[in-house]
């Protein structure tokens, strides 16, 4: 932690020095900069406030034994012994970074009756899965959970640690975090690790305005969390490489008084995440109605429907259609886009995508910079085109 201090000294030109902040964070008072609760902490002003800025460091850590914490470890998520799929893309990117420092790859499994899966995970490249096999783990227990990923923690000394961005990957990796006094960056996109084992941890800040890089130069472990469908997963091998190990526990130390009744599995949704085929309507599109020409779209070509932001703002698409930071990832096999501009916000949930087909009338537009096909032109007529071919390619029309 940290605060700015203003020079007042060093003060020249009082306005400039206000225009340089992008949150409107310093005001000027009888001739002096006072910093006001909209300040991030971003330091634009220090980098180019000519020394009338300071940022000082409030806490004084003590240097953090980085040789003490090794490896890339990645929890299991799973509900009930079935494990979630974001498991082995992070799995993908532990091996990636590991092998770039030359450390091994962990895996942190939590339940009961857990062993034979636990072996499963081996066929993609972890060094060694530690197993907590507990009957007080058998239903997700925030408490019971935590408790026991202190423990792998303090034994194995991973220097960094991926947590799917899933509901239990949401509420676990915060609690872990804090016990450890470490920092956690949530929802990464990217990331990457230097040689001294420093997680670069990647992510869009400030409403999606920059792509901040995140470190945690002075704590471990380091803690980050994914989104589903942000990483690659690796193949599946056939032969199985490391090994199973307990996590000695003393059950004692359960000291949870929740006691999980039963699980209700909720009616599994078919949402845009499934599709193979998307076809995104954006603010191109000019009137609700006008969304026919979207779903017919879809409907063609077997696929599904999605929207950006805007169009759930207006109230003309359901927030579960939307994609994007504050929507849902998708990874189809092909996205047709129609009139959207390609914001970062709305990139982030789809650049994954394996085909990526954008229709719009700026050649300018960012959108372009992410598509594999580029049509510029007007959605009101590329679209009804596309579908007379379709069809007539099907021999429907
Ligand atoms: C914190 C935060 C989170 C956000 N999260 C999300 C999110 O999750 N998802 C999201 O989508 N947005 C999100 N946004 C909003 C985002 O910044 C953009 O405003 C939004 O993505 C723009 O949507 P759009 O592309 O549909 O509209 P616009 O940016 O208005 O683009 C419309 C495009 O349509 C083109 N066009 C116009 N007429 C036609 C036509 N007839 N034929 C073809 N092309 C045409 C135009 O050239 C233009 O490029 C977020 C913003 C913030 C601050």
């Amino acid at each position: 932690m940290g605060k700015l201090i203003v020079h007042q000294e060093k003060i020249q030109d009082i306005d400039a020095l206000i225009k340089i902040c992008p949150f409107g964070a310093m005001e000027a008072r009888d001739g002096k900069i006072e910093i006001n609760s909209a300040c991030r902490l971003c330091k634009l002003c220090v980098k180019r406030g000519n020394g009338a800025f300071e940022f000082v460091e409030t806490e004084n850590l003590p240097a953090v034994d980085k040789s003490a914490w090794r490896g890339v470890a990645v929890y299991v998520d799973h509900v009930e012994g079935k494990i979630h799929p974001v498991t082995y893309e992070l799995i993908g990117k532990a091996r990636e970074l590991a092998a770039k420092i030359n450390q091994p790859v962990y895996a942190i499994f939590l339940g009961e009756d857990i062993e034979r899966t636990a072996q499963e995970i081996l066929h993609y490249g972890v060094d060694k899965v530690f197993v907590c096999d507990k009957k007080e783990l058998r239903a997700f227990n925030i408490e019971n959970y935590a408790t026991a990923f202190a423990a792998f923690i303090n034994k194995v000394k991973p220097a960094a640690i991926l947590v799917g961005a899933t509901p239990v990957g949401r509420q676990l990796a915060p609690r872990v975090a804090a016990h450890f006094r470490t920092g956690l960056t949530a929802d990464c996109t990217v990331l990457d690790i230097r040689e001294n084992t420093d997680l670069v941890q990647i992510r869009p800040a400030f409403g999606g305005n920059i792509m901040a890089e995140i470190l945690t130069p002075n704590h471990r472990p380091q803690m980050a969390t994914v989104r589903y469908k942000i990483m690659d997963a690796p193949k599946r091998r056939d032969e199985i490489f490391g090994s199973v190990e307990p996590l000695e526990f003393d059950s004692a130390k359960f000291t949870s008084k929740v006691e999980v009744l039963s699980v209700t599995e909720k009616p599994r949704e078919i949402g845009i995440e499934n599709a193979d085929v998307l076809v995104v309507a954006g603010r191109g599109v000019k009137k609700k109605e006008d969304l026919k020409l979207i779903r017919e779209l879809a409907e063609i070509l077997n696929g599904d429907f999605a929207c950006t932001r805007p169009l759930v703002e207006n109230g003309w698409l359901e927030p579960k259609r939307q994609i994007g930071l504050s929507g849902r990832t998708v990874r189809p096999k092909l996205i047709i886009t129609c009139g959207v501009s390609g914001s970062v916000q709305f990139v982030a949930g789809m650049e994954h995508s394996e085909k990526i087909f954008a229709i719009n009338t700026d050649p300018k537009a960012s959108i372009f910079k992410v598509a594999n096909f580029a049509v510029v032109g007007d959605l009101y007529e590329i679209i009804p085109k596309l579908i007379e071919q379709i069809a007539q390619g099907r021999g429907i029309a």
